[in-house]
């Protein structure tokens, strides 16, 4: 296979990816970005791009026979997933022994599934766990920087308070007020005057027509509108799709040698290629970047990593679960799928816990208020590499997702108690469950900044190689990540082209 020739390579096009293709295309650095995902940019035979939640097809999950939603019953009933024809879709669910893991496929990564709650954490919780880091530098240039760039903005409140597609959420605030709690307004990247459009019926809708997981064909700033729109403006940036890095070794004279599997739209590897690079970022996320980190540690390709690759991940202590309304306490049939609102009982110091109000999409009325609870879950797991696969395990247990709705659970039986509501129980499956807390949409660490790297993300063991994604973070953050993610890949761009790309 020929050896494709370019200064500088970044793996994935999530938010750490695009932040480094940028900066280097505009420091004049010929950057190739390999990602294993689709560029969603062709629209399917129902005109749109993406599917919604309530029909999801082919384009919604990569390589499944069936969706797999993270609510999976309604009432006990297996409505929500649906037989789907294998193909390279836009949300992957990545199962490990007891946890699995959401994460977006695609040009664009995370920002084409998610939620687009654009949260800075705590600067207290944020120095707490990057000790290291300039906190005061970080919330006066790189916070702001990843914000305006992701092109962060606020709800109207006085839209808020009036349409009906945020009912469900002053209710939940009404029920966190009742039980002396806090609420707190959180920025977005979800363009709110689009938004408002689709209410007033002058826009095609797309938040407000269940549009989400599966992506969104309208209003959502992803990263394919902003950083990687910018990074490909430079001139000096290119993306290549649907090819896979399984290898990375280093050859000779320094540089680094990817091996990359290409696919096609059934899954199949149809060609096997090889590239080379003098300075290789590493933006797969947490997931992405990690397993292939070990993989190189442990089979001898990169065999002076630290032994801190794979160790300090964490779930950022995800756990999800629903509450039963009174009759009285309407939800609405209409739900817009952007969350603006959390109740912040982080301050708790006996039990921190930052729940976001999440929609319930369903165009019936269901009385369900339902939340994805962020705790402050201390425990961590490692990956480490199955040579019988070629892939890595997670050592993370039940036991330990356990401490995260242990957590929620007190914050809720309070919220419940107060308002005289129990919990809804047919939401995950047929087995009774409250909380939904095997899964997570916030995995973090696996290389952990200041561990795995030095204090910028430079990777020990080797120079010219970097990590600006998720797999930073050491396993919590408070909030939901992907501004923390960009600010510090911000950071490290700014530092490592000054001093390590100078002629
Ligand atoms: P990612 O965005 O995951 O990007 C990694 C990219 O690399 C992917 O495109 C992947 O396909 C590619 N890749 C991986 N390995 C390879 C390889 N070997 N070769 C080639 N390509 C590879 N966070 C928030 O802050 N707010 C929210 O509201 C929010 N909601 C979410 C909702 C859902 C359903 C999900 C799944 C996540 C949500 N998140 C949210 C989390 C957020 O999206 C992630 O934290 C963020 O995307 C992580 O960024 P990253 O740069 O680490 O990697």
């Amino acid at each position: 296979a020929a050896v494709d020739n370019a200064p500088a390579i970044v793996v994935g096009s999530g938010y750490g990816a695009a932040v480094a293709a940028l900066r280097l295309g505009q420091a004049g650095i010929r950057t190739l970005m390999i990602e294993m995902g689709r560029l969603w940019n062709t629209a399917g035979s129902d005109g749109k791009i993406f599917c919604s939640t309530a029909a999801p097809d082919q384009r919604s999950m990569w390589f499944r026979t069936r969706t797999e939603a993270p609510l999976a019953t309604f009432l006990w009933l297996d409505v929500v997933n649906k037989d789907i024809t294998p193909y390279p879709g836009v949300l992957d669910r990545v199962h490990f022994a007891n946890m699995s893991v959401f994460v977006g496929r695609g040009v664009g990564g995370g920002s084409l599934v998610n939620g687009c709650m654009a949260v800075t954490p705590l600067k207290s919780y944020f120095a707490e766990q990057f000790p290291t880091v300039d906190a005061d530098e970080m919330y006066a240039t790189y916070f702001p920087r990843a914000n305006s760039m992701l092109g962060v903005n606020t709800v109207d409140p006085a839209w808020f308070e009036s349409t009906e597609w945020y009912r469900f959420t002053r209710i939940s605030r009404k029920h966190a007020q009742n039980t002396g709690l806090k609420t707190t307004f959180v920025p977005s990247t979800y363009d709110f005057a689009y938004m408002q459009k689709e209410a007033a019926g002058t826009a095609t809708k797309s938040a407000l027509a269940q549009e989400v997981i599966y992506g969104n064909n309208f209003g959502k700033k992803s990263l394919d509108k902003t950083y990687l729109a910018a990074a490909l403006g430079t001139g000096n940036v290119t993306i290549t799709t649907m090819e896979r890095v399984r290898a990375i070794s280093r050859a000779s004279d320094g540089s680094y040698v990817l091996t990359a599997d290409r696919i096609n739209d059934a899954g199949t590897v149809v060609e096997t290629k090889q590239y080379s690079c003098t300075y290789l970022f590493l933006g797969g996320g947490s997931l992405g970047t990690t397993e292939l980190l070990v993989r190189a540690r442990d089979t001898g390709t990169l065999p002076a990593l630290d032994a801190s690759v794979g160790a300090g991940w964490g779930p950022n202590g995800n756990t999800m679960l629903g509450r039963a309304n009174h009759l009285w306490d309407t939800v609405g049939a209409n739900q817009s799928t952007m969350p603006v609102m959390g109740i912040d009982d982080w301050a708790n110091t006996a039990n921190p816990v930052f729940a976001e109000i999440a929609p319930l999409p369903t165009g019936l009325e269901h009385w369900v208020s339902l939340y994805l609870a962020i705790t402050k879950n201390p425990q961590r797991a490692a990956f480490t590499y199955d040579s019988a696969t070629d892939g890595v395990k997670l050592g993370w247990t039940a036991a330990q997702s356990a401490v995260s709705s242990g957590m929620a659970k007190k914050l809720f039986d309070r919220i419940n108690s107060a308002n005289v509501t129990i919990y809804r129980t047919d939401l995950f499956g047929s087995s009774n469950r409250t909380f939904a807390d095997d899964f997570t949409y916030h995995p973090l660490g696996g290389c952990v900044l200041g561990k795995a790297t030095d204090n910028y993300g430079r990777v020990k063991g080797y120079s010219k190689l970097y990590v600006t994604d998720g797999s930073l973070v050491p396993g919590s953050i408070g909030v939901n990540p992907f501004v923390t993610i960009t600010a510090l890949a911000e950071r490290t761009m700014a530092r490592v082209l000054v001093e390590d790309t100078a002629p």
